[in-house]
């Protein structure tokens, strides 16, 4: 990367008068040049170190800090950086040629972080093809890369990290002295993080069909967290109903329920939590199973009632349950929002990745304009592209696979997308 031509281009831009693509291709360049920041940062971090060693008045962490004007965790942070691009340099040369970010180098260290240490010299040694991989991936999909990659060396669906994770589980508290304000900072393994998760959601989405208590902030983001606040209180006094077992969705295929992962196993659980199928398999008797035929295009053909074993999932799919409720009711059936989760893993919109399980079923044909609540007129979209097709009146349009189209008023197709199994490829 060419930082002075850059930087030279940077320092022109009259964002007030660009055009889309113009923005586009400043926000690349300002993406690069923060890059090859890191990069320097990281260099200079390394060199800091390397000073330590002959130096005792040098302190990394410390330095960076009060340099930075950064708390001592960001000199801590830049510190790892350093440790980690030494034992990776293609990382610290791809992000000094712009091309790759200090998150996907943090990424890579939170991977490694989670190894066995006997099993981390495998990771580090495939470094190389993981930094060119990163350069063409966000960092979500990058983290979701490593963690493949990870369960490829560890070879056990995840098990022995599990196993790691339990006992890294902890919850840490302590009083704000300055504000008065009493902290609580937690770290659960999948597992115990999904039972705790799904209650406080459970709890929280209560909440949100009461009444607002008066004091509530209005900003919604700072709303969700006041309102998850007291959603735990709520949860530790034990008020309200539904302060039983809390409910989560697990979608698994069969093949790979029975007989463990396959080229193309389909496993969720929501929230970016991911289980070994040992583990899922074990939740028979404690949890319920809904069995969901697809076609290969990933379209529902026949869903079942849950049921407590996994032997009774056949008998289930003798007497399916209706997925088409017609006129007779406007909002869609439990037996119908499984079905959209079974298809889908999210918003049906393409370029969007919010997970299905945070999505609302929208109405091929409105309600209101004598849309019928079936399933073949049902998309999984998210609050946001929901609010969007609305106000914008797209109209879409869904094929026999359920590949769809969205046309905008004046008859231009917006966009495409593949049948359901895509989501999933
Ligand atoms: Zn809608
Ligand atoms: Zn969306």
């Amino acid at each position: 990367m060419d930082a002075v031509a850059v930087v030279t281009r940077l320092v022109a831009v009259d964002a007030g008068s660009s055009s889309r693509d113009e923005i586009v291709a400043v926000l690349r360049d300002v993406t690069s040049c923060r890059n090859w920041l890191t990069a320097v940062e990281v260099a200079c971090q390394s060199r800091l170190e390397e000073l330590a060693e002959g130096d005792p008045a040098v302190n990394p962490d410390a330095d960076n800090a009060a340099a930075t004007n950064r708390s001592q965790r960001a000199g801590q942070a830049a510190s790892r950086r350093a440790r980690a691009a030494r034992s990776a340099p293609e990382f610290e040369q791809r992000m000094a040629a712009g091309d790759l970010s200090g998150e996907h180098l943090d990424a890579f260290i939170a991977a490694l972080a989670g190894m066995l240490a006997a099993a981390r010299p495998r990771l580090a040694a495939v470094h190389a093809r993981l930094a060119e991989l990163a350069c063409r991936m966000t960092v979500e999909e990058f983290r979701e890369q490593l963690r493949r990659e990870v369960a490829s060396i560890e070879a056990d669906d995840g098990r022995s990290r599990l196993q790691r994770q339990t006992t890294a589980t902890r919850l840490r508290q302590w009083t704000d002295h300055r504000t008065g304000m009493v902290h609580l900072a937690g770290q659960y393994d999948p597992e115990s993080g999904l039972v705790l998760a799904s209650a406080l959601q459970q709890r929280l989405e209560a909440s949100f069909h009461a009444p607002h208590p008066p004091d509530a902030p209005d900003d919604p983001m700072e709303k969700q967290d006041f309102l998850r606040a007291h959603a735990l209180l709520s949860l530790i006094r034990g008020e309200g109903r539904g302060s039983g077992a809390p409910e989560f969705i697990v979608v698994i295929d069969e093949e790979t329920l029975l007989h463990g992962r396959h080229a193309t196993s389909r496993v969720d659980c929501g929230r970016g939590i991911h289980l070994p199928v040992a583990t899922i398999r074990d939740m028979a008797g404690r949890a319920r199973f809904v069995p969901v035929v697809i076609d290969r295009h990933g379209v529902v053909i026949r869903q079942g009632r849950p049921v407590p074993s996994l032997e009774q999932l056949r008998d289930s799919l003798t007497t399916p349950v209706a997925l088409q409720a017609g006129r007779s009711r406007r909002f869609a059936t439990r037996h119908q929002r499984r079905a959209l989760r079974a298809m889908y893993r999210r918003c049906v919109i393409p370029g969007c990745h919010t997970h299905v399980s945070k999505t609302e079923p929208h109405h091929l044909i409105d309600w209101d304009h004598g849309g019928h609540t079936d399933i073949e007129l049902l998309l999984p979209v998210c609050k946001h592209h929901h609010d969007v097709l609305h106000a914008r009146s797209w109209c879409l349009t869904l094929d026999q696979h359920r590949r769809l189209t969205i046309t905008i008023r004046d008859g231009a197709i917006v966009m495409t997308t593949g049948p359901p199994a895509d989501q999933w490829a």
